[in-house]
Parts: C-alpha cells; structure tokens; sequence
C-alpha cells in the first residue's frame, strides 16, 4: 500500500514486454529478483486511466539530470520493472504521483508499448530532428523496421512531413513500414546514393554503425538507439565533416507527455498481441525467437 502522499498505488491493466526484459531475465541487467515490467497501464483510483513513466532517476536536487527533467539518465536511476518492482502484477506501487500520465480517449491495452517502445522512437526522432532547417524537406534514413522502427516512421512522417527512407534484411518488416507511410525501404545492401540529413541507427550492430556514418551528409546527424554494442572510429576524414553523432536513451517524462498529446491528436498504429499475465513465460519465448510480430502487451484480468 502506499505509505506517503507522493506515492500511488494503481490497478495494472497490461504490461508490454520489452527486450530488455529478456536481458533482466536473463541478469545481464538490472537486479534480480524483481517483477519486471516497464510498460504499464493501469488505473488511479484519482485519475482514471493512466500510463506509467518508468525511468524514475533519483529525483535529489543535487543531481543534474534529474533537475534538469532528464531522470532516465540519472546516474543513480532505479527504473521500474528493471532496478524496481514493475507491472507484471495486479497491482503497482508508484513512487510519485507525477509519473502517472492520463490516457484519456486512448486504449490502454493497444498504446502500452508508448511507454518505452514508443517513448524510445520518439526521443530518437526529436533528437535526429532538432537541427532540420525549416523550409526544405529533409530526407531521414531509418534502420531497422522492428517495433521503435515501426513508431519513428509515424513519428517522421507525421510531425515533421521528412522524406523517409526505411531499410530492414526482412522484407516483410518493410512491407510494414511501407503501410506506414515510408516513401522508399530498402534492403540494408541497397543504401546508398544522396546523403541523408539525419540516420537513426535502431540496431545499433558494427554494420548498421558503419551504414549509418556512411550514409549521412556533411553537418547531418547520426542518433544511435540499438543495443547491439557495434563501433565506429570517431576522427576526421573519418566521417562526414562536421556530422554530429550522438545515442539516444528511453526519454524524459515531458517527452512522454507530448507523445501522448500526440497518440491523442493523430491515430497511431501499434501492432500489438496480447497473451493473459499467466503466459508471460511464452511471451518472452516468441520474443526471444523472434516470432512476435510486434509488440506483446500482457493483460490483466
Ligand atoms: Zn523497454
Ligand atoms: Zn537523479
């Protein structure tokens, strides 16, 4: 139960998987045990509906990140379902009333993937499209056509009308992302031609890292999102003169708060399955093997 007025306890409604609940799972990350869970939905007894904000930071007033509305790089984060009991559960302590969004008008159990799947593109494109000039389109490259692919080509194409370009090995992922209004998908083989003004890397392997670079103009911007752990050298003639590269992590509760402004505005699609919370041991093995199609959100009865 909650023991201070800063503090909620809601009725979880569904949970995404995520694949960093494999790596929890697993103990490469976080701490174990734990009820993982980071893409919660759920019900306040105050507000209604509600999606959960998961990368709680520490929230000190000496901490900079914190301070500065950046919890999810705190250095000292103790993020739900990872670090701290998550959603996987009938119910969920949450340590401050402010990480409880209203999603009013949305269904929980179709947009619980915003919370980090959605949340992560979303930074990701923010940040690959801070420095577009306005006044001429621009052309962006996304790679990787899984589940935060699948959300930045909607973000791209809706809030900023770029050009976008989509490259996946699967065909059928870019048969996806065509549905979703990319103008050209290509297999990874095939990227070439006029530089890109801005490449988000959703793989983040040592060939996507190479395409990436490879692919950006001159002044563009690289955003790295995928856990792959692939490198590329940083020096001059190295890369395209003056190119900015920089990683993108989850994002920050105001980016949450205007994804959600923007699921409200402009249908997005989710494509997402649902299994009961009993089957949550399957839902991690089709993703694992990779045959989830989307994402997977676990719901509670
Ligand atoms: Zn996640
Ligand atoms: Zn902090």
């Amino acid at each position: 139960m909650a023991t201070s007025p800063n503090e909620a306890v809601i009725d979880v409604l569904g949970c995404g998987v995520c694949h960093s609940d494999l790596h929890v799972a697993d103990g490469h990350i976080g701490r174990t045990p734990i009820i993982l869970g980071h893409e919660v939905v759920g019900v306040d007894n105050r507000i209604g509906p509600v999606m959960v904000y998961a990368p709680w930071g520490c929230r000190r007033p000496e901490c900079r990140e914190c301070s500065s509305g950046k919890e999810m790089t705190c250095p000292d984060s103790h993020e739900a379902g990872v670090l701290d009991n998550g959603g996987y559960a009938e119910k969920m302590l949450v340590p401050q009333r402010d990480y409880l969004i209203p999603i009013e008008g949305l269904d929980p159990l179709q947009v619980a993937p915003l919370a980090c799947g959605g949340l992560t593109a979303f930074r990701a494109v923010r940040r690959a499209t801070s420095r577009w000039e306005s006044g001429r389109r621009a052309r962006a490259l996304v790679i990787g056509a899984g589940g935060l692919g699948q959300y930045a080509v909607q973000f791209l194409t809706r809030s900023t009308g770029a050009h976008v370009t989509v490259t996946d090995p699967l065909p059928a992922r870019l048969a996806v992302a065509r549905e979703l209004g990319a103008d050209v998908t290509l297999a990874p083989d095939d990227i070439g031609g006029e530089p890109y003004d801005s490449v988000i890397d959703f793989v983040g392997a040592e060939s996507t890292l190479q395409s990436a670079v490879m692919a950006v103009r001159r002044g563009g911007v690289v955003v790295l999102v995928g856990l792959f752990g692939g490198a590329v050298p940083f020096g001059l003639g190295r890369l395209p003169s003056e190119a900015w590269l920089t990683t993108s992590i989850w994002g920050s509760p105001a980016d949450l708060r205007a994804l959600l402004d923007l699921a409200q505005r402009e249908p997005l699609r989710h494509v997402v399955e649902h299994l009961p919370l009993d089957q949550a041991n399957r839902a991690h093995e089709l993703l694992r093997s990779g045959q989830s199609r989307g994402r997977i959100v676990l719901t509670i009865a």
